[in-house]
């Protein structure tokens, strides 16, 4: 069902110069596939409080993702992909999932501050390089999935620098390393730059208050300077937009995954 709210979105993104689009925790992947998987749930047993396991959780993760899961991520990223086909676009996402790299949405135009599954790093982040996925610890997790190798058998991947422990590359980790997202983030401050006095669409897809000095308050900002420029706002509660810029602003109330699997 296509809504008031939704009309109007997609009219202003049809006739807008640029689109911005900031994307949240509405939109973070919730693994259920991951958590409705048997095999998941006999390895979770076996490794039970043992922390020296931990790490393979997230190379389940990103085993769940590298399947082709067909599910409303899916069908939300696929609409997304098409709304911005043939825009000058840029898309900043606070999910850690990396699902938004699957649908083939050009990458140049993405930012993903928080990190996700793609690259690696030293957990103290000693030397400020960030490593490619170690496949071995990859495969091994994969065949002990499998049951082919015994827990065991595996062995954490660690830092060739100092020993530390490698992790996947985002927020969570000891030391977080920025590098991973600062050549993006720099193709973006370039982007914006080139929004100023153009006729901008802003829509900010389930972006609540957890980071609101990456996605939240600059997107404010941007449409209070820029009088062409228009914020759509779609959230399941965090949906309100604040008077100063009421007449360039709508807030629509309802979860901006759904919203987007609408459209
Ligand atoms: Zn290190």
């Amino acid at each position: 069902m296509i809504n008031d709210g939704m009309q109007e979105m997609l009219k202003s993104v049809g006739e807008a110069e640029k689109v911005l689009i900031g994307i949240g925790e509405e939109f973070q992947y919730d693994w259920n596939a991951l958590v409705q998987d048997h095999r998941y749930h006999e390895i979770e047993a076996e490794i039970g409080e043992n922390n020296t396991y931990f790490w393979i959780t997230p190379f389940l993760q990103k085993m769940i993702l590298r399947q082709s899961l067909q599910d409303k991520w899916k069908t939300a990223y696929s609409k997304l992909k098409k709304l911005l086909e043939g825009k000058d676009f840029f898309i900043i996402s606070l999910c850690m999932d990396d699902y938004i790299y699957q649908v083939g949405i050009d990458e140049e135009r993405i930012v993903t501050p928080c990190g996700g599954f793609r690259k690696m790093q030293c957990d103290q982040n000693c030397s400020h390089v960030l490593a490619d996925i170690s496949e071995d610890s990859y495969d091994a997790v994969l065949r002990y999935y499998r049951k082919e190798l015994s827990l065991e058998m595996l062995r954490e991947p660690v830092c060739a620098n100092c020993g530390a422990a490698l992790r996947f590359n985002q927020l969570g980790v000891t030391k977080y390393a920025e590098e991973g997202y600062l050549g993006s983030w720099n193709k973006y401050t370039k982007w914006l730059q080139k929004t100023v006095n153009t006729k901008v669409c802003v829509v900010e897809l389930g972006v609540g208050m957890e980071y609101p000095t990456i996605i939240r308050f600059p997107f404010e900002k941007i449409v209070f300077y820029n009088q062409k420029a228009m914020l759509y706002r779609i959230h399941s509660q965090l949906y309100q937009v604040g008077e100063e810029i009421s007449g360039r602003g709508k807030g629509i109330q309802m979860n901006a995954l759904k919203f987007v699997c609408d459209i």
